[in-house]
């Protein structure tokens, strides 16, 4: 026990005058640049994040290249002031640190990191960041998804609201009361697409397809689509005219397809004058089909066509209340497209009319045939 005791105590010296060796050699040999202590250089090599060493002289001793490329380090200096005033912080009181910082690695540009802020020996403060730029993106865009469809849901609730006011009002006056009813009519509907457009929309974010893809038979999306629109279409005297090529199929989400090619056809009946006519087109181009439906409406201004597949974009947002459109038909297009492996591509010109052609890969039934 003794000696056991005498060998620990000896060991436990041995290891005290080492390290406070090791230490006086940093302040005295190496004191331009300090040592990384061995194995430290590893295990910053293997960390996901990334690591930069500073020395008390604010001078980046180590970096590794993610480091660079996130836009951290400039020259031998650690970029933003908020990251080098945190080292500092912490190279006076020795206590761990953590911020999100954002920075502007180019022009116009905004990245997001979260840094992690530690002293490694008495003379070097290691920065370990990560870069956070996606996650901040996603999440601004749920923050603005969330407050547009709170800001859209209250528009037709209102509306029904101040509604069923006026027909109390109006007891005494029938024909009032059927004109409030209808237009509470007319406002249930816009809610209940809404609600609709805005459940398949969240269905749609992530572009994957669904474990529901079988194969699918453009021409039966097409009548579908058309009659779907047959009613608005008889209404405004707009002719739909269908011209397919025989057995075009695709193999994907039924129901999504069936919601895409019905926005379409909507749209173009919705954007069109009374007396026009619309167009559904679909063929095959090497391996894919492209359906394309074409209107003589009044088309969409160049510096627009960029933003409406956008959710809740509107080109006109007045217009919209007439015509009910809640800006997220094009966005369920697109999503749809990308989700069933495909794209969609829009030509228009102002008061010439407008073309939106949805490109999916073509299913080929021969081969299903033979599989089978
Ligand atoms: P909405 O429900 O408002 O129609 P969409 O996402 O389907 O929403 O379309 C976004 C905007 O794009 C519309 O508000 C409209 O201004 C414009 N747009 C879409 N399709 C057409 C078209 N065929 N002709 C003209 N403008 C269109």
């Amino acid at each position: 026990m003794l000696i056991a005791g005498a060998i620990g105590a000896v060991i436990g010296a041995m290891v005290t005058y080492l390290w406070r060796y090791s230490e006086r050699q940093q302040h005295t040999v190496d004191e331009p640049t300090p040592v990384v202590p061995a194995g430290a250089e590893l295990v910053l090599s293997v960390l996901s994040s990334s690591a930069v060493l500073i020395d008390s002289a604010d001078t980046v001793v180590k970096a590794s290249a993610p480091a660079f490329a996130m836009g951290i380090i400039n020259d031998d200096r650690l970029e933003p002031d908020e990251l080098m005033g945190l080292v500092r912080q912490v190279r006076r009181d020795g206590q761990v640190r953590e911020a999100d910082i954002s920075l502007q690695p180019k022009r116009g540009t905004t990245a997001y990191i979260h840094a992690r802020v530690a002293p490694l020996t008495s003379r070097l403060i290691l920065v370990l960041a990560d870069d956070r730029t996606r996650e901040q993106r996603v999440e601004s865009i749920r923050r603005d998804f969330v407050a547009n469809v709170s800001h859209e849901l209250k528009t037709p609730v209102g509306a029904l609201n101040l509604l069923a006011e006026a027909v109390g009002e109006a007891k005494d006056d029938p024909e009032a009361v059927v004109r409030f009813s209808s237009r509470m009519h007319l406002e249930s509907e816009r809610l209940t697409r809404l609600v609709q457009q805005i459940i398949d929309l969240s269905r749609l974010q992530n572009d994957i397809l669904s474990d529901d893809a079988t194969v699918v038979k453009i021409g039966e999306l097409v009548s579908e689509a058309c009659e779907h629109s047959a009613t608005e279409a008889e209404h405004k005297d707009i002719e739909i005219v269908t011209s397919l090529e025989p057995d075009l199929f695709v193999h994907g989400d039924r129901a999504q397809l069936h919601a895409a090619v019905s926005n379409l056809v909507e749209n173009a009946v919705t954007y069109s004058p009374s007396g026009s006519r619309v167009t559904v087109t679909a063929q095959l181009t090497d391996d894919d089909v492209r359906l394309t439906v074409t209107d003589n409406g009044i088309g969409i201004p160049g510096d627009e066509l960029d933003r409406i597949f956008e959710r809740f974009y509107r080109v006109d947002p007045a217009r919209a209340r007439a015509t009910g459109g809640t800006g997220l038909g094009l966005s369920i297009v697109k999503h749809v497209a990308a989700s069933n492996g495909g794209s969609v591509e829009v030509w228009s010109e102002p008061g010439l009319g407008s073309s939106f052609t949805l490109v999916l890969p073509a299913h080929n039934e021969d081969m299903e045939e033979e599989h089978a």
